[in-house]
């Protein structure tokens, strides 16, 4: 996003109040050259806030639909869109732990010991246990899950852009949303992928 500097503010304001108006003029109210403000008035321009007609000069066209939407996008938080967690206990067996996914239909399991997050089971991390020479049933996922400090998570109100680019740069399916306690971190939801679909979708038809 386009980060508007003062000065780029400041010719907002005038052209919203005395468009249009040439650059040459808005140039004199800022005690500024032309020159100056060329690359301010390509911002600007490019970016959706003004439009320039030739003679004319610079009228206010107000952001962006792409602009909008994106300023919407980022207001978004996790806690409404987050789905119900999938929690287990780190002495489960692989075995169980696979069966557990099939039942409820989940590509994570989030692990805990005394009721805490401790770990993060992934079906990679399952396949890879089978293709082992262990025996799955009496293999604890506290075994082969990655484990705290480890695992990534997020809170309800964080912001799903910064959660997506999470999810992004650790190439990883599922987030924990946890709550801060004195115990630990207590899991309160689960943010996925599935869940970055839906915002996707609600957009499209929030636009229709
Ligand atoms: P899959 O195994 O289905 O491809 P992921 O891509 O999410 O699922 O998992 C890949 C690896 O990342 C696994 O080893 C898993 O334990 C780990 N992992 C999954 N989620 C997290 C997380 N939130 N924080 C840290 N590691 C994770």
């Amino acid at each position: 996003m386009v980060e508007l500097n003062q000065r780029q503010g400041r010719i907002i304001e005038i052209v919203k109040e005395e468009g249009p108006i040439t650059g040459e003029q808005i140039a004199e109210k800022l005690c500024v050259t032309r020159a100056t403000l060329r690359p301010d008035l390509a911002i600007l321009t490019m970016a959706g806030y003004l439009e320039a007609r030739p003679r004319v000069g610079y009228y206010y066209k107000g952001k962006s639909e792409l602009k909008q939407i994106s300023e919407e996008l980022k207001k978004i938080r996790v806690g409404t869109y987050q789905s119900k967690p999938v929690v287990v206990d780190k002495n489960l067996s692989a075995y169980d732990a696979i069966c557990k996914m099939f039942d409820a239909d989940v590509g994570t399991l989030f692990v805990v010991e005394n009721n805490m997050l401790a770990g993060v089971v992934s079906r990679k991390d399952l396949l890879r246990a089978s293709i082992g020479t262990q025996n799955l049933t009496t293999l604890p996922i506290n075994v082969i899950m990655t484990r705290m400090p480890n695992v990534n998570y997020c809170k309800e109100a964080d912001l799903v852009h910064e959660v997506v680019q999470l999810i992004i740069d650790k190439q990883i399916d599922a987030l924990p949303v946890v709550k801060e306690t004195e115990a630990g971190l207590q899991i309160t939801g689960r943010f996925t992928k599935t869940n970055i679909a839906r915002v996707f979708l609600d957009i499209v038809h929030s636009t229709e």
